[in-house]
């Protein structure tokens, strides 16, 4: 019988574990957290993914989900245009969401190695190599699921770890009046940010920011204060909430460069193999479909039905037909947000070409699976 290990443990790593495990195959997840935790993430989900939740008994029922159907941009002078959404969304925080589908894995028979960090994988002789902080072990596929990018990355001298990934990104939970069924993007000069409610009545305010604006600011509260702010938006809710945590969760060095499905024999999932511009609120819908199509064939070769070069043959054309178009509509689009000029251009869109700014959505989407 095949044993399989995946790195890492969010959305691709823990859907991809839970596909496998219920197909009888054994599975173990390396993850170098421990559940519950928060991530930086907007916490939006397209609708893409309901049918497959759904089918899966994954959709989280129990919490009382915002369903989001429409669509806010504003300007960074804060010029503002609306668009009804054709599919639309969900939200969750990734705290509840990632912990649920961990206790669903384990359900289905996971096996889990939690506050361990992978540091090497070798390929040997039809075999994997894994070396964590707090063992050795040996596994016939490895799924890399480590996300936008992890040490293993530097050490796979992978080609995109080279350049530099100018953004940061930042997220809180907050309490605000904001209507469920409203997704805004708000831009500011560097930058947007995202705002959409998720379970408990509470908000998520993400936002990516170009790293030379935060330098130039010095801290993320003088930014806030001299560059968000501008934006009378973003000046409003940030004046009139409460946020929820002490400090914020932030990340750095995202990168939307070009990476490979397939590497050293080692399947890349979500993020790993190619992240979208957050913008597009469709990275997470992209990280549970890579794992879908990836658990399909490798239960083919699980079986034996299909050969590793097959397996790694037909994940790269599957994978590229499925998502390298949206992933260079996603790094066009991104042109169009951060800067004052550009901004105010974009938000007329949905103004005056609903046509065009649906057509926008739909090349940086799926069709539901
Ligand atoms: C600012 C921002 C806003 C976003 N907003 C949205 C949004 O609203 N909607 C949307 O759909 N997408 C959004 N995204 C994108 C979305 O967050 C990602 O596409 C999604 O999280 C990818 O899931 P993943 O499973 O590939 O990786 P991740 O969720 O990043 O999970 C990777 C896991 O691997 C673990 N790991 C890494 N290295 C190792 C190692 N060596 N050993 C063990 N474990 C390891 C990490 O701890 C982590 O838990 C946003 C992204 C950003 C940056």
């Amino acid at each position: 019988m095949k044993n399989i290990i995946i790195v890492g443990g969010g959305l691709a790593g823990l859907v991809a574990s839970i596909l496998l495990a219920r197909k009888g195959i054994k599975v173990t997840l390396i993850e170098k957290k421990t559940y519950p935790f928060h991530r930086v993430c907007g916490e939006y989900i397209s609708n893409e993914t309901l049918p497959f939740l759904l089918s899966q008994n994954l959709f989280p029922k129990e919490f009382k989900l915002p369903v989001i159907s429409t669509f806010q941009l504003s300007s960074a002078a804060g010029k503002s245009s609306m668009l009804a959404l054709d599919l639309g969304g969900f939200g969750i925080s990734r705290f509840s969401f990632d912990h649920f589908l961990y206790e669903e894995a384990k359900k289905s028979g996971v096996n889990f190695l939690l506050n361990d960090e992978v540091t090497s994988i070798l390929f040997d002789e039809d075999e994997f190599h894994v070396q964590s902080n707090n063992k050795t072990l040996t596994a016939d596929l490895v799924l890399c699921a480590f996300g936008k990018r992890s040490k293993l990355d530097l050490e796979f001298k992978r080609n995109f770890v080279n350049k530099r990934s100018p953004y940061v990104g930042v997220k809180y939970h907050i309490k605000t009046d904001h209507p469920d069924h409203l997704i805004a993007l708000h831009n500011f000069e560097g930058g947007y940010c995202g705002i959409s409610n998720i379970e408990g009545s509470k908000t998520n305010l993400c936002y990516l920011v170009h790293r030379e604006k935060l330098r130039q600011s010095g801290s993320i509260e003088n930014l806030e204060k001299k560059v968000l702010k501008k934006n009378p938006l973003l000046r409003d809710i940030f004046e009139n909430s409460d946020f929820l945590f002490d400090k914020p969760e932030t990340i750095n060095e995202i990168s939307f460069e070009t990476k490979e499905p397939v590497f050293n024999h080692l399947l890349m999932l979500g993020d790993a193999a190619g992240m979208i511009t957050p913008l597009c609120g469709n990275g997470m819908a992209m990280a549970i479909r890579s794992a879908k199509l990836a658990a399909e064939l490798i239960a083919d070769f699980c079986n034996n039905s299909i050969t590793r070069r097959q397996l790694e043959k037909k994940y790269t054309a599957i994978w590229k037909k499925e998502f390298a178009s949206h992933l260079w509509f996603g790094r066009q689009v991104q042109k169009l947000f951060g800067n004052e000029f550009v901004s105010n251009i974009a938000v007329n869109l949905p103004i005056h070409s609903k046509f065009i700014a649906n057509q926008i959505v739909k090349n940086t989407h799926g069709n539901p699976f």
